[in-house]
């Protein structure tokens, strides 16, 4: 469990909203987990306890095996996060979008260079290298996006809702790097609100109204219905 992700007894209150409710699980190295949750379940939130831009007065919080609460440098060091909202510097080329991210991060200067090729190399972007981010369409700049994630090579990748306003080829371009990613060894944390995207997950969890509905495989958690039959019954989002 070391070097994966685990969460336990998490709690979250904005004012009198419960945001998260006891939240707990755990996503192994290597495993694709998808977090499906409908529009308010409390995916950002967690997403925001996990990053420590929030902090929970209680629960824990273990990132590659340091405690987020403790180590926070530590932990912090050892995740990578694509936001929900892109994160990106639209005048900049993708090269130097990812090369302000490592100066950001303290990366020694001698490894910066090839640590971009790496990660650009990763995701199929390396000949866009030098495009600026304006002139990407939306899946190279969320690809981007994964290459800065991967540049300080963490342990834990964290993104969420990574695919909404993408199209189809986009989805499943981005989907294949990351399932990619997982099989690399890789702790993965996906959030999203659909349920055909979490069909090929390693692991599935689904949080509504703040608190973990099912922890599974997915197979497992659907039964026999279908999951988007079975999603739309237990939490009425379609
Ligand atoms: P999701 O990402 O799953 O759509 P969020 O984590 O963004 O859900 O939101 C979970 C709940 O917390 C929602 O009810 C939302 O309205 C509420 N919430 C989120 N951020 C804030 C905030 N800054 N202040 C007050 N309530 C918030
Ligand atoms: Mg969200």
């Amino acid at each position: 469990m070391s070097s994966g992700l685990s969460v336990s007894g998490l709690e979250f209150r904005f004012g009198p909203k419960q945001a998260l409710e006891n939240v707990s699980f755990e996503v192994p190295a290597g495993t694709f987990c998808a977090l499906l949750g409908p529009n308010g379940a409390g995916k950002s939130t967690l997403v925001s306890l996990l990053t420590r831009l929030l902090v929970s007065p209680d629960g824990a919080i273990h990132i590659a095996g340091y405690d987020l609460q403790r180590k926070p440098r530590a932990a912090l060091a050892a995740l990578g996060v694509v936001f929900q909202q892109p994160t990106l510097d639209l005048n900049l080329t993708v090269w130097q979008n990812l090369s302000y991210f490592a100066a950001l991060h303290g990366l020694p200067r001698n490894i910066v260079s090839q640590r971009i090729d790496a990660a650009l190399e990763r995701l199929d972007m390396r000949e866009r290298a030098h495009e600026k981010a304006r002139d990407l369409n939306g899946g190279h700049r969320r690809r981007m996006e994964l290459a800065r994630a991967l540049l300080h090579e963490p342990k834990v990748l964290l993104l969420d809702e990574p695919t909404v306003g993408l199209d189809a080829a986009a989805r499943a371009a981005i989907t294949a790097h990351v399932h990619d990613l997982a099989d690399q060894g890789l702790c993965v944390l996906w959030t999203t609100h659909l349920t055909d995207e979490v069909r090929d997950s390693d692991h599935l969890l689904v949080l509504h109204q703040g608190a973990i509905l099912a922890d599974g495989q997915a197979g497992a958690i659907r039964g026999t219905s279908s999951l988007s039959d079975w999603f739309l019954s237990h939490t009425g989002a379609a």
